[in-house]
């Protein structure tokens, strides 16, 4: 058992000092004040933390970890240009152990942010079901919470890897939902790609299997024009009246990435049907897809939580930085200061996500993960901070670096202290990017 006592503690919505937090094992037991928690848990361990505030983990809900190996390459290029020239160039030469390289480097990075859970949507199955596993024991080395957006995908124009037939998607992401059923750290759920890598059957069983796991599904939607024109040409309608259509949406299961270009009857469609949204907006300003109107959605109701997208095409992976820039192109979007608050965005990248994910994360209450962030109050970008603490959310949202990241805690374990990764040698991790990619370069030099 231990008892963090911080400098301020982020309970329902407010910074509180002479707070403390009683973790045993990977939950939180209590929360409340300091005198009356040592005394009620004398044999708890007590880690005095007096210059840290203690938030909870952030949950980016939409990455693709094997896209921090192609950062940096085809950049500045328009979507189906970068699709080719980065993705399907490289992606196909990605065995299971270098999607393992690719995967705790991006997820040890992220941790480092303050991320304390991640969606990895993933797709590149050179082989077949080990490059699964190799994505979920790269979680469980760096020591975050993992959901694998087991991917389905059958559209043959893209490398051969990332295609299955519907039989096969269905029996892999059912064998492996199986499998980590009772594993606290790891949960699956089904993941047609998009309406334009999955055909309407494969989303059908997409849906079908949520429904059998009783989980979400996630599915890309309208990230960019190319999209909705091929569904209006295809079909007569747009990709989220065909969703609706298809009754894929009708039991709120649906979690849509981006939603760029939805227009007013979809974005009504997708408050109806209580579908959730994961937003990426670095991604969607790094790629020029567009933006998509998060306060309309939001009045909406449908929920919202943060992602980063693949680091390929962002090219950070830290949801307090899409708080940021979720807040900020919204207001410029709108030309109005409150399009999104800092209260919000801080909520979309905490309890929106953990909604989304459906895990008890994201907020500091009894019988939640222990997953949560120290950041220092003394780092610069912090500050000022005054007695009534009420710069402390506006600057996490709005001004603070991750230099202030101190301590990550998830699962009750500590894996970044002082802002030094505890689980794996951060050398290691580099130089094994570093070489994979050598060899990568002069495999697809050769061909
Ligand atoms: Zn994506």
């Amino acid at each position: 058992m231990k008892l963090y006592k911080p400098f301020l503690l982020f309970e329902e919505g407010l910074f509180k000092p002479d707070r403390a937090l009683v973790t045993d094992g990977g939950k939180i037991v209590s929360v409340g004040a300091y005198e009356a928690l040592v005394a009620r848990y004398p044999a708890a361990e007590i880690i005095s933390w007096p210059d840290e505030i203690i938030v909870p983990g952030t949950v980016n809900a939409h990455n693709h970890s094997f896209q921090s190996l192609l950062r940096g390459l085809a950049a500045d290029r328009p979507f189906l240009e970068w699709r080719d020239e980065a993705l399907y160039k490289y992606s196909p030469y990605l065995k299971a152990k270098d999607v393992y390289t690719g995967a705790v480097f991006a997820f040890s990075e992220m941790m480092k942010c303050g991320a304390t859970t991640v969606s990895d949507y993933f797709y590149v199955h050179n082989e077949g079901i080990e490059s699964d596993e190799a994505v979920i024991q790269a979680a469980k080395d760096v020591g975050i919470r993992f959901v694998l957006a087991r991917t389905m995908y059958d559209w043959t124009g893209a490398p051969t890897g990332y295609v299955e037939s519907i039989d096969e998607a269905v029996k892999n992401v059912k064998y492996l939902a199986e499998k980590y059923e009772n594993d606290p750290m790891v949960s699956i759920v089904p993941a047609p790609h998009s309406l334009h890598a999955a055909s309407v059957e494969m989303v059908k069983a997409g849906h079908r299997l949520a429904q059998e796991l009783d989980c979400k599904f996630h599915i890309h939607i309208a990230e960019e024009p190319f999209e909705v024109d091929q569904v209006l040409r295809e079909h007569h309608m747009r990709p989220v009246e065909l969703l609706d259509k298809i009754g894929v949406m009708e039991d709120g299961r649906m979690t849509a990435i981006h939603c760029v270009w939805l227009n007013d009857h979809e974005k009504q469609l997708m408050a109806k049907n209580h579908a959730s949204l994961v937003y990426c907006p670095s991604s969607n300003m790094f790629l020029a897809d567009g933006i998509t109107d998060i306060p309309a959605l939001m009045d909406g109701g449908v929920t919202i939580g943060l992602g980063s997208d693949g680091a390929c095409s962002n090219n950070r992976i830290s949801v307090f930085e899409e708080m940021r820039m979720c807040a900020m192109l919204q207001k410029v979007n709108k030309l109005d200061s409150l399009a999104v608050n800092y209260h919000q965005a801080f909520a979309m990248g905490t309890k929106g996500g953990a909604e989304i994910l459906q895990l008890p994360i994201g907020e500091l209450k009894p019988g939640f993960s222990a997953d949560f962030v120290a950041l220092n109050q003394n780092d610069l970008s912090m500050q000022p901070i005054s007695e009534t603490h009420e710069q402390v959310l506006p600057n996490i949202v709005y001004s603070m670096q991750p230099t202030a990241i101190d301590y990550v805690v998830v699962n009750g374990m500590c894996t970044v202290d002082q802002g030094n990764l505890k689980t794996l040698n951060e050398k290691q991790i580099v130089l094994n990017v570093q070489n994979l990619m050598n060899n990568i370069n002069n495999e697809a030099s050769k061909s």
